[in-house]
This record gives structure tokens, sequence and C-alpha cells, in this order.
């Protein structure tokens, strides 16, 4: 599965509806401080299920929610939705099927979190299953944050296993195990 576009809306600083096209095999985010390139990273680790209010700089998870500017009121919702090509069937499961897979998270304030893949609403532990074993998890690491490379280099054999486990692709029989077990 190829991340081809995000679409932020409401997230932090992108209070307008914001598509970012991902053509290239690389692609670079430039700008200078405080133009939000780091909301862009944390807006795919939220949408991959981040629960941390303090892993998204944030108080409370509805902080995420843009809370106003100057002359522009704050938001009630935020939403983030990812994209991703699928054409050569590589989805886990039923949704393997789907040549365009969109994951979205929507937030609304005092309301919580809701998720869906393809429109249809999901249960959190949906979306951490249709990327369990690709290393695109909210933990794992294909997202490598400026503190998640002192986490790895720093990590206890346990944790180090984890991610192990994860490049292996072992983590998604053993959740199935655990799955199967706690029935
Ligand atoms: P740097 O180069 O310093 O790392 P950056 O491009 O990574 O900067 P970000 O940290 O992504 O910048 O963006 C910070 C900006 O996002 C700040 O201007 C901050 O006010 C804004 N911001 C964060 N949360 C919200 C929110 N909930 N509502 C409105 N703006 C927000
Ligand atoms: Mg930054």
């Amino acid at each position: 599965m190829r991340l081809t576009h995000l679409k932020l809306a409401g997230f932090k600083s992108f209070v307008d509806p914001t598509t970012l096209h991902l053509h290239a095999q690389r692609v670079g985010v430039v700008g200078p401080n405080g133009c939000g390139k780091s909301n862009v990273m944390e807006s795919i680790r939220w949408v991959l299920g981040e629960s941390s209010a303090k892993e998204m700089r944030s108080e409370s998870m509805s902080d995420v929610i843009f809370n106003g500017s100057g002359n522009r009121k704050l938001a009630s919702r935020a939403s983030v939705e990812l994209v991703f090509d699928n054409s050569r069937g590589e989805a886990a499961g039923e949704w393997s099927q789907y040549a365009e897979i969109a994951v979205k998270r929507v937030i609304e304030r005092d309301k919580g979190s809701t998720y869906f893949i393809n429109n249809t609403v999901v249960r959190r532990r949906d979306v951490a299953d249709l990327f369990l074993g690709t290393g695109l998890g909210g933990r794992a690491y294909a997202i490598i944050g400026q503190n998640t490379i002192s986490r790895i280099v720093e990590a206890r054999p346990e944790e180090m296993r984890v991610f192990l486990e994860e490049a292996a692709g072992v983590s998604k029989y053993k959740e199935r195990r655990r799955e199967t077990e706690s029935r």
C-alpha cells in the first residue's frame, strides 16, 4: 500500500480543508518555523490511533482541533484522512479487494474520536489491524520521530523485541494468537 495523499481539515494549524499529494517516492516538507511541518507528521500518527495527547504535543486530545487565531473562530471538529493506493491488493483481510483505501479519524469537541475505513465506521483496533505487520502502526517504526531514535537506541531488550517482531512480520500472528486465546 502506498500513501498517495492526505486530507486535513480543522486539524491543528490546518483549519481549511487541505489536500497534500504525495506523488513522488520521496517527498520533502519545507517551510519556516511554526508553519506546520511537524503537524503533518503528527496528523498521520493521529489517524493511526495515537491515544496520547502528549505525543500530539497537546494537553488533551481535543487540543488537536484548530483553536482559533487572530480573526478565525475555533473549529468544532478536526478530521484527517489518509488515502492509500491498494491496487496490488496488499491490504489485510476484507480490505484487500479495494483499489483505494481511505482511513479517516474525526474528533469533535467533547465527543471523542470516530474512525472510518472507506467511509465505514470502524473501531480503532480495526485501523490498527489494517497496518499490523507493515511497520506503519501507531507506535511502529515507519514513523521515526525526533525522540523515536533514542527510544530505539535505548530500548530495553523486551521493547527492542517489539520493533524486531514488527519488522519480521511476526507481530500480526502474535496478535491473532492473543485474540484466539482470549475468546
Ligand atoms: P519547526 O520548524 O519549528 O519545527 P513546524 O513547521 O514543525 O516548525 P509545527 O510545530 O508543525 O511547525 O506547527 C506549529 C504551529 O501549529 C504553531 O503555529 C501553532 O500555533 C500551530 N498549532 C498547533 N496546534 C494548533 C491548534 N490546535 N490550533 C491552531 N494552531 C495550532
Ligand atoms: Mg517541527
